[in-house]
């Protein structure tokens, strides 16, 4: 057993200033009161902290606000805590619905400059609390009980095991993807890790957006429920993988990452039935065109309206999928994503596929070069203006125009979140689902 660790949550990252709010009174590094407006700068390897009519209150090159301790009050949380404000937040980093808000934490602020002019404002936090927040972001309070409650482990296990990689850096050097060569292009994407900070609050790492966003009754209980609960294989942490739609059958890790066998990642059915063998293109074609009795098979609106509230209602096809194209648009496509030029079009073969007949290998021949590429992301982005929904694909010429049939939405390595939240709606309990997708794991306590 182990203590419940804190975590660091880059709020901001990389600005000249910061402007907000202490709403009560915190302790700037050990030392008196500070409250109300504030604003925060970075100068040479130091940051400087301004009140409301822009005195210096203090300067470090790590200036940490804690809340301060209110002796009339006992041990337990009261709506009177402390929190502080940040002012112009930004949410959806990098994507189309990107924007600014304001958005209030409870727990220590810290300032750390990266010594370049430019400062990073962290939320320090007991990771429970910073959890209920994540599972509120990102999930419904009208999912099912027990698919909530699986998420809470997943994202705690997911959590812990960075960081635990974090405190191990140095010792290990981590897997890197593979530089292009040649006339082959293999390559995979995993997370870099943070300097300043533990994970970031956007959804590169897990989004995360303070008390914001108000826990629900239903999120603080599926996170209260599952207290320091972790996936665990043989003792160690799980790498807990999981995607939106395995399509039938879910995925092993090497056709996503790097090439190795991680046994609780292990390809499985994702029904009840008997999965088919799928070791030839044949056999990979009979799989595709199929619709499968399968956990994801729903057509069930109203469950998936509670699991993907993000989500457009014109992806409802994501277990089995058509997308065609033009030979001159694919080209097009190709060139762009690519930056290789193909000339004419010609073929497009898979070479290598895993379990659930993602490709982790396609060979697409063109009248000017043929290339290789890999693996499943890469694939996914080559052949679609955004990303193709997997590669678990067989495409059909029909003389200009090819025709993508497809199963699945994303690697599909893990849990099956659309499969699991239609488990939990037939009365699967959470530690039949995570036993389910991760095969040999257990659920353990660990605090
Ligand atoms: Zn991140
Ligand atoms: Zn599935």
């Amino acid at each position: 057993m182990r203590n419940e660790p804190r975590v660091a949550v880059g709020i901001m990252d990389r600005r000249p200033e910061v402007f907000g709010r202490l709403n009560g009174s915190f302790s700037a590094n050990g030392s008196g009161p500070v409250s109300g407006p504030f604003s925060a700068k970075a100068e040479g390897k130091r940051v400087l902290l301004f009140d409301e009519a822009n005195r210096e209150i203090c300067r470090s090159s790590s200036i940490k606000l804690r809340p301060s301790e209110d002796p009339t009050h006992s041990q337990a949380r009261t709506v009177s805590e402390p929190t502080f404000t940040l002012f112009h937040v930004t949410v959806g980093n990098r994507f189309h619905w990107e924007k600014a808000e304001d958005q209030t934490f409870r727990g220590d602020l810290i300032f750390r400059t990266a010594g370049d002019g430019t400062l990073a404002a962290i939320n320090e936090i007991l990771l429970e609390d910073y959890l209920t927040s994540v599972i509120s972001s990102e999930m419904s309070p009208l999912a099912p009980q027990e698919f909530l409650k699986a998420h809470a482990i997943l994202s705690r296990t997911w959590l812990l095991a960075a960081l635990d990689r974090k405190r191990a850096k140095g010792s290990f050097l981590p897997e890197k993807e593979p530089s292009p060569k040649g006339e082959e292009v293999i390559r995979w994407y995993d997370r870099e890790d943070h300097d300043l900070f533990d994970v970031c609050s956007d959804d590169h790492c897990q989004r995360y957006q303070g008390i914001t966003k108000i826990a629900t009754k239903q999120t603080e209980e599926a996170v209260r429920e599952t207290r320091g609960k972790v996936i665990a294989y043989k003792d160690e942490i799980c790498d807990a993988r999981y995607s939106k739609a395995c399509g039938g059958i879910t995925e092993c890790f090497d056709t996503a990452w790097g090439e190795r066998q991680v046994p609780y990642l292990a390809s499985i059915t994702d029904g009840p039935g008997l999965r088919p063998l799928i070791k030839t293109e044949g056999e990979a074609s009979a799989w595709i065109l199929s619709e499968p009795e399968a956990y994801c098979n729903t057509k069930d609106e109203r469950l998936l309206e509670k699991i993907l509230p993000d989500v457009d209602r014109e992806t409802k096809n994501f277990f089995r999928w058509t997308i065609g194209y033009s030979r001159k648009e694919l080209e097009e496509i190709l060139g762009e994503k690519s930056g290789y030029d193909f000339g004419t079009l010609k073929e497009v073969i898979p070479l290598r596929r895993g379990p659930s007949a993602r490709i982790s290998r396609l060979k697409i021949v063109g009248s000017k070069r043929s290339m290789v590429v890999g693996k499943e992301l890469e694939i996914r982005r080559w052949l679609s203006r955004s990303h193709l929904y997997s590669s678990a694909f067989v495409v059909k010429r029909e003389t200009d125009r090819f025709i993508f049939y497809g199963a699945g939405w994303g690697h599909g390595v893990g849990l099956c979140q659309i499969g699991a939240a239609v488990m939990a709606a037939r009365g699967f309990t959470t530690e039949q689902i995570l036993a389910h997708y991760f095969s040999g794991a257990k659920t353990k306590k660990i605090y």
